[in-house]
Formats: C-alpha cells, sequence, structure tokens
C-alpha cells in the first residue's frame, strides 16, 4: 500500500492536553485518505479520518517531514480528458481545478505529497499515460544540502557550454572513457569516487572557493538545467549525488565552463568522461 505518515504533536481537541499523535495519507481503492490517531493521557485516544484531500494541518506537516514531490506527464500526445479525469477521479476537485493540474502535469509539473502524486501517476497509468515522478526542485536541493552540496541561486556564468552540449561530449558514439571501472569490481562507488576526485582534480574542476556545475540526471535536469554549486565536501562527489538523487550519472563542469568530468553508465563499466571545451 502506499502510504506516507508523520508525527504529530498537538494539544487534545477534547481537552487541551498536550498530546502525541501520528497523520498518515495513503491510497486505498485507488481513492486518496488520510487518517490521524492521538493518544491523550486523560482522554484517551481517539481517531479520525476521511476520503479525499487531507486537513491542511496534516499535509503541511507531511510536506514539511518528506518534502514535495513532482509529476510530469511524458507523452505529449496524451489525452487531455484522460490527464483531467485522473485529477477529478484521484482529488475529486472541480473541473476547473482538474484544469489547472492538468495543465501543470504537462509543463512544469504538478507538485504535491507523494501519496497525492502517487495516486495520479496510478491513475495515469492505469489510463495509458505515461508519467515520470520526481523530488521537486526543493527537496532536491535540501537532499543535496544533507550531503554537503549548497545549491548557489547566483547568475550563471556566460561562458559555459549549453547542457545538451555537455551531454553529447560526455554520450556520444564516438566518446571514449578517460576512466572505466567494471560493474563486477569489489569496491565499484569507493572506486569510481577515487577516480573522479582524481581526474577532477587533475583538472583544476573545483575552484579555490569550491564551486561548480552540475548536470544531475534525474527527471527533472532536463528543464532544470545547471545547477551552481559549492561542495563543502568535495570527496566521494559520485557517492554523495547517488545518495542524494538516487541517481548515479552527472557532469560536473567548472564554473569557468571549460573542464568537465562527467560519471555515465554504460552496459558493463562505469566511466568517467573528461573533456575539454575550447
Ligand atoms: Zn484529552
Amino acid at each position: 500500500m502506499i502510504e506516507q505518515a508523520s508525527r504529530i504533536d498537538k494539544n487534545c481537541t477534547q481537552c487541551g492536553n498536550p498530546c502525541e499523535g501520528w497523520v498518515v495519507q495513503l491510497i486505498k481503492n485507488k481513492r486518496l485518505r488520510w487518517e490521524s490517531e492521538w493518544a491523550c493521557s486523560r482522554c484517551g485516544n481517539s481517531h479520525d479520518g476521511d476520503w479525499g484531500a487531507a486537513p491542511a494541518i496534516i499535509r503541511d506537516r507531511l510536506l514539511a517531514e518528506h518534502g514535495h514531490y513532482r509529476l510530469l506527464v511524458t507523452n505529449e500526445t496524451a489525452s487531455n480528458g484522460r490527464i483531467l479525469k485522473a485529477f477529478r477521479d484521484g482529488f475529486n476537485v472541480s473541473l476547473q481545478e482538474a484544469k489547472q493540474a492538468s495543465e501543470k502535469a504537462r509543463t512544469d509539473g504538478y507538485e504535491g505529497t507523494y501519496v497525492e502524486v502517487a495516486l495520479v501517476k496510478q491513475l495515469l497509468s492505469l489510463a495509458g499515460v505515461a508519467t515520470d515522478m520526481e523530488f521537486s526542485d526543493r527537496e532536491l536541493i535540501s537532499r543535496m544540502r544533507e550531503h554537503g552540496l549548497v545549491a548557489l541561486e547566483c547568475e550563471l556564468p556566460s561562458t559555459i557550454p549549453a547542457p545538451l552540449d555537455a551531454i553529447l561530449s560526455v554520450t556520444g558514439g564516438y566518446v571514449t572513457p578517460t576512466v572505466a571501472v567494471p560493474h563486477s569490481a569489489p569496491n565499484l562507488a569507493a572506486e569510481m569516487d577515487r577516480h573522479w576526485l582524481e581526474q577532477a582534480t587533475r583538472l583544476g574542476l573545483v575552484s579555490a572557493d569550491c564551486r561548480f556545475l552540475l548536470r544531475l540526471s534525474d527527471p527533472g535536469s532536463e528543464s532544470r538545467g545547471w545547477i551552481y554549486v559549492r561542495d563543502e565536501v568535495i570527496a566521494n562527489l559520485p557517492s554523495r549525488i547517488a545518495a542524494a538523487t538516487g541517481r548515479r550519472e552527472f557532469i560536473a563542469l567548472s564554473q569557468d565552463g571549460r573542464h568537465l568530468c562527467a560519471v555515465s553508465i554504460e552496459d558493463d563499466e562505469d566511466w568517467i568522461v573528461t573533456h575539454e571545451f575550447s
């Protein structure tokens, strides 16, 4: 079952005694549902729940603890009617609200709790509409920060190559790896961490103040492009990116846009690919 829970502390609605509770959002019979349970030392236990959208206090708690998720419709030819129906069936909202939500799902992405987004994804999949589900940028950025990568708000340097040019220099048919580590290697992750650092150091990729640019490989990276980061750790970058994003591939670029050092996953090897832009 798809569900997400959070602990919440608040005063008992009966007697005002401070008490602990749990809130849960879940999918049951392809419908959205929420439930809450409180244990009050004076009144005993109480619980509550209903179908449909969770009350704001519950939803905000889930978003604060688990982050925003985002849904993107990936097949451009999917019928609008099917997408509208998924939102209306899932959330029981007005046609106008369903229109706004489906427009978002087709463009920047529809954002919600994990359970809300998972439900629409499930309904769309049953209707034959393909989607991607991802962390929202905000969630991704907070996960990166937990792994030492601080996303900077500053403007991108004008000299850097377009993400697509960087991608071609890593995935093009003629590309050869600077280092290749077989997937059978006993310490694949540690080996990749070591090789990436060695190559990045050789290229002078990381600036003296620990800055460089990153292009990740999660579904949202296409619209997001480069992320300007300051790395508070430097070591083990491939492992930290995998831990933060759930994906091992990435492209790192020096802030002057000249040197690139990427991790690419091939059939039976992981590659470190380096490139110099002239
Ligand atoms: Zn009470």
